[in-house]
């Protein structure tokens, strides 16, 4: 199909919820992504940031593959050894002791919900259920993720939202501390918040939130499903600031372009879950553990993630140099870019001479795969450059 058939498919047929980019794309390889007119992309946001090790990774097709040719899909009433792999390296990686495999990042965080309640529940009775959460933070789409998420322009439409959610200001103790009462049970928090606007929070907060989370007996809860498995540097956002947390979420970059979410849970909360408390049909498929097996396997170590550091400084530093660029945060490879001018349009003009960049808010937002090359980075800020040249 050429570009134009598929466009009308898609328009006929797929609900408008998404405001798409003019860009069909039908094949990938690496950080390339292609139309069906053979229109060459450059990728430097990775399906934000899904595909953490680019498009089409030769060993990750090969474990993805072999797996679907195994077994693609059983019940979880029964065992999996693929799953118990996945799950033993999650673990032992963050000193978190249970998981439990959802399907995306909304998924974890429903969990990690439920876990936080049902742990208080048992501990203290019914009233202690309240969640804080922070403003411009975003924990996914479903009705209490979306309850949990502090933006406003997310609570309408579908009324009534879930109670006991209440948004603090990030990066500010004493706003945190205002909130808290003896019906606190859980603060849950992203470590640098992407669809915000790449905000990062700094170590020394998010020690005290720890500390003060301890003194309370309150779950920490971290929520890393676009900071996880090596985005900003480290196996997760939180290994920054030297903490654990008691719950961490992960989803989007874990299973290299499959669907998967985890909830994560410390000692305290290892059986908290039990018997149907919770499921979900497709959590733990094979293939998609298969998948971020060999994800975890590759980017979990010093070596790949000193070169992430080193790649984001670089990019920060080669970004920053460009006219009309006012400042870049950055941790590791996600990155935003403060501009004059307005994000949506540079990055659809981007997308017009073949480099693929996403916005958050006001800023234009970088999620590259992992294992992108310097030349392949030179090649994507030669377009940008150009295109702020033209445009700003
Ligand atoms: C993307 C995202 C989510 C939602 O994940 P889905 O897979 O879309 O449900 C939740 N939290 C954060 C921090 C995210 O970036």
């Amino acid at each position: 199909m050429d570009s134009e058939q598929i466009k009308k498919l898609d328009k006929e047929n797929i609900m408008p919820t998404y405001g798409r980019y003019d860009v069909c794309i039908t094949r990938g390889k690496g950080v390339y992504a292609y139309d069906s007119e053979g229109k060459e992309y450059i990728d430097v946001s990775s399906g934000i940031g899904v595909n953490s090790l680019g498009y089409c990774n030769e060993g990750w097709v090969k474990a993805v593959t072999e797996q679907a040719g195994k077994i693609q899909h059983i019940s979880n009433y029964y065992y999996s050894e693929v799953a118990g792999i996945l799950a033993e390296k999650l673990t032992k990686a963050t000193g978190l002791s249970k998981v439990f495999f959802g399907n995306s990042g909304a998924e974890a965080n429903e969990c990690a919900i439920k876990a936080a309640r049902k742990y208080s529940f048992d501990k203290y009775g019914e009233n202690r259920n309240e969640i804080i959460t922070l403003k411009n933070s975003f924990h996914g789409r479903t009705i209490a993720t979306l309850s949990a998420t502090g933006q406003e322009v997310f609570h309408n439409y579908f009324f009534p939202f879930v109670g006991g959610f209440k948004y603090a200001e990030a990066n500010d103790i004493e706003s945190l501390k205002e909130m808290i009462s003896d019906k606190t049970c859980g603060i849950m928090v992203e470590t640098v918040q992407g669809e915000g606007g790449v905000n990062i929070l700094d170590s020394h907060y998010l020690q005290t939130l720890r500390k003060i989370c301890t003194e309370k007996d309150i779950l920490m809860i971290v929520d890393e499903v676009q900071t996880g498995v090596c985005r900003t540097g480290k196996l997760y956002g939180y290994m920054h600031s030297g903490i654990k947390p008691d719950i961490v979420t992960s989803a989007k970059g874990l299973g290299g372009g499959l669907p998967i979410g985890v909830c994560m849970v410390c000692d305290k909360l290892k059986d908290v879950m039990g018997p149907s408390t919770h499921g979900t049909t497709f959590g733990s498929n094979p293939v998609v553990c298969a998948g971020a097996n060999y994800v975890m396997d590759t980017v979990n170590n010093e070596a790949f993630m000193g070169e992430v550091n080193k790649k984001g400084a670089y990019i920060k530093e080669k970004v920053s140099e460009i006219k009309g660029v006012n400042s870049v945060r950055q941790q590791g490879l996600m990155i935003g870019i403060e501009i004059q001018g307005n994000a949506g349009d540079i990055a659809k003009k981007c997308a017009e001479n073949g480099l693929l960049i996403i916005t958050a808010k006001t800023l234009l937002r970088m999620l590259p795969p992992l294992n992108i090359t310097y030349e392949e980075i030179d090649k994507a800020i030669s377009i940008l450059t150009k295109v702020m040249e033209e445009n700003i």
